[in-house]
């Protein structure tokens, strides 16, 4: 069966491809997003730490940690709706094994203009003092992923983007460079589209596409993560922790749930492979199969070494998903993003940002392109 023709083809109903499909469809006249399962967000943008990023994370990579406070306050300007701002964010630095010292912290904080200030008594007493060696009270938020979702919609509705939910796209027959011809894209269903233009927001799918994960050169590492989802006890309810930097712990809390997220940089991290393609296993169908054995009473033991409360926090499931990590940010954390343009096809782009923030720079790239 033939189908027709459109200018951009985005294959990817995550955050990365609406947000794409949405700039463009205000910008082009005919734009499609294709989404393989039956409704958008159901991988990487739900399933995740909820954190909107406010640059304390990423003490290592003082460019990473900027980009991230800037994009922080045009998150929360253009999507106050899905922001949850009814908790404290706390960081604090451990006393052995950190990466930073709360000296570093803090001068890192200042550099960026990331606004901290020493926690109040009642929290820093939560912490054990022989493990850590200072709190911080910060300005970082959460989003809720189900009202983003809605809020994609809306947007790419109003931006007169094709929604094909439930439809995998199969192979791409992309068109030379320089030949000014089309690229065809092959759909589960049996259509084809001709788009001008593809764009490959697949994250954890990136390099599952035949003729058009060819164009993405990147080296990308998969990884089968676990959070557990915890009731906090009373006195931790309303805040969200960050222990730096290093084999520490995180608990912030997942507004579309509510209640909170527990993630170890031991334990979340089940199982991780190099991407390359055809000869190594499908992320999907990987995690499929896995045997999901929780770890989420390991990495409640250990945090609460730290903070002792948690030793009263119940927990109720866990989250998988399959992470997707640029290999060049294994060392420093440094800019989490990929936006490759195929040098040898006309119009084919492969996208992934480590972050939902860092949208707004994928954006501003894809203007730079003329697109
Ligand atoms: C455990 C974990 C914690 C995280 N914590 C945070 C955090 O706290 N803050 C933060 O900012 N970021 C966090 N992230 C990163 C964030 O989740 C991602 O940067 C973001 O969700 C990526 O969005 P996306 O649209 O690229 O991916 P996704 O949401 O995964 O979307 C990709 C879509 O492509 C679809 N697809 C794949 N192949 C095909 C195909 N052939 N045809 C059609 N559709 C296809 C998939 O079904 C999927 O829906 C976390 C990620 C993980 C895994």
């Amino acid at each position: 069966m033939s189908g027709g023709h459109c200018d951009a083809v985005i294959v990817g109903g995550g955050f990365y491809g609406c947000s794409i499909a949405s700039y463009l469809g205000s910008r082009m006249k005919s734009v499609m997003l294709v989404e393989q399962e039956s409704e958008l967000f159901r991988h990487a943008s739900y399933t995740n730490q909820a954190r909107i990023h406010g640059g304390y994370h990423y003490p290592r990579s003082l460019h990473t940690a900027y980009r991230s406070r800037v994009n922080f306050h045009s998150f929360v300007k253009d999507y106050p709706e899905c922001v949850a701002d009814n908790f404290t964010a706390i960081y604090c630095v451990a006393r052995q094994n950190s990466k930073v010292s709360p000296r570093q912290f803090e001068r890192f904080c200042n550099v960026i203009g990331a606004p901290w200030k020493p926690a109040r008594a009642d929290a820093v007493k939560l912490f054990n003092p022989a493990l850590i060696e200072a709190v911080y009270e910060v300005t970082e938020f959460a989003f809720n992923s189900d009202i983003l979702r809605d809020c994609m919609r809306r947007k790419l509705d109003s931006a007169g983007v094709g929604v094909r939910l439930g439809t995998r796209v199969e192979r791409v027959e992309a068109a030379r460079a320089g030949s000014g011809a089309g690229s065809r894209v092959y759909l589960s269903d049996g259509s084809e589209i001709e788009a001008r233009y593809v764009l490959n927001c697949t994250y954890a799918g990136l390099k599952r596409i035949a003729g058009l994960s060819e164009h993405c050169r990147t080296t990308v590492k998969l990884e089968i993560t676990e959070m557990a989802l915890i009731e906090p006890p009373p006195e931790l309810r309303d805040l969200g922790i960050t222990v730096m930097c290093g084999p520490f712990f995180s608990t912030m809390p997942f507004p579309p749930r509510s209640l909170h997220t527990l993630s170890h940089v031991r334990y979340t991290p089940h199982c991780s492979w190099v991407d390359s393609g055809p000869d190594s296993p499908d992320p999907y169908a990987a995690m499929r199969a896995y045997q999901r054995e929780s770890r989420s009473y390991h990495m409640l033991k250990d945090a609460q070494r730290y903070l002792p409360a948690l030793g009263r926090a119940k927990i109720v499931d866990s989250i998988f998903e399959m992470k997707t990590l640029l290999m060049r940010n294994e060392i420093d954390d440094g800019w989490p993003i990929l936006m490759e343009r195929s040098e040898s096809a006309e119009g084919i782009y492969s996208i992934m940002g480590g972050k939902i923030d860092n949208i707004y720079d994928v954006i501003e790239r894809l203007g730079a392109e003329g697109l």
